[in-house]
């Protein structure tokens, strides 16, 4: 298991021959093992620090520790879910899910001996010789999400997996999310627009200013686990709600 810092992140783009802060000063500490959500408004830089963490840009100045060791701009650390990571429509579910063991230079024969079990085990059985566009939005969720669980990093980062889903189907995926984090004893690192979704999953949300985006607050999630359904409706869910409705509203 692996700690992770971000310290004092900005990140400058540069727009119509104007500069602009994208992210600005941003600090979060992710304890090992823990479930952390991203919380804040549209362009205010979420995707942005994913991209730093990620190593796929670096941060116009500050520093990304993994046990206090810098990787900046160096990818291969984490598992990263971009937000719209789509699977491959001519490639079958099994093909997608092992997509990036095959990238890491395993034989498809082990890279399948690997996946099926997890297809069985989390809902995807007699669904690996599918094509993408005959499963549901949350089946292709999953195995978007699988395929990022079996690059085997221990932190992953999930950018807006649920988004596109309906409110129904995405309870039954944010259930399904904290049995494999649970199974797999990840630290998830989860952007949201939804502040339920963040409440009900997480140890802690950090709650990002608009842009430029700096932390506004950490909020620890007190609530026992496992959580369910019965979790969304009890005073502290309520409370908590209210409190990260508030902190955002002053954000909109
Ligand atoms: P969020 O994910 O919170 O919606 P992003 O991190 O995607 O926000 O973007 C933050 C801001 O930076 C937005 O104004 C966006 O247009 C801008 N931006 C993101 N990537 C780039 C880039 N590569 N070049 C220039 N501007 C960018
Ligand atoms: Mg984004």
């Amino acid at each position: 298991m692996h700690k992770l810092e971000i310290k004092n992140s900005s990140k400058i783009f540069r727009k119509d021959n104007k500069d602009f802060y994208a992210l600005k000063d941003t600090s979060l500490q992710i304890k090992e093992g823990s479930f952390v959500s991203i919380i804040g408004p549209s362009g205010c830089g979420k995707s942005t620090l994913f991209n730093i963490i990620a190593g796929l840009i670096k941060p116009s100045t500050g520093e990304v520790l993994l046990d206090g060791k810098d990787i900046v701009g160096k990818n291969g650390y984490v598992g990263y879910m971009l937000q719209k990571d789509l699977l491959l429509p001519w490639r079958t579910i099994m093909h997608n899910v092992i997509l990036g063991l095959e990238i890491k230079g395993i034989s498809k024969k082990e890279a399948i001996s690997q996946a099926a079990p997890l297809l069985e085990r989390y809902g995807l059985g007699g669904f690996e010789n599918h094509y993408p566009d005959e499963l549901s939005g949350g089946m292709r969720q999953r195995a978007a999400l699988l395929r990022t669980l079996l690059y085997d990093q221990d932190i992953i980062l999930l950018d807006e997996p649920f988004g596109a889903l309906d409110a129904q189907t995405r309870l039954l995926m944010q259930e399904w999310l904290l049995q494999i984090w649970v199974d797999f004893k990840k630290t998830i690192l989860f952007i949201t627009h939804d502040i339920d979704e963040a409440i009900f999953l997480s140890d802690d949300i950090y709650i990002l200013t608009q842009r430029p985006g700096t932390i506004k607050e950490k909020v620890t999630i007190p609530l026992a686990r496992p959580r369910n359904e019965q979790t969304l409706l009890s005073p502290e869910f309520i409370d908590l709600k209210e409190h990260v409705l508030k902190q955002l509203k002053t954000e909109e």
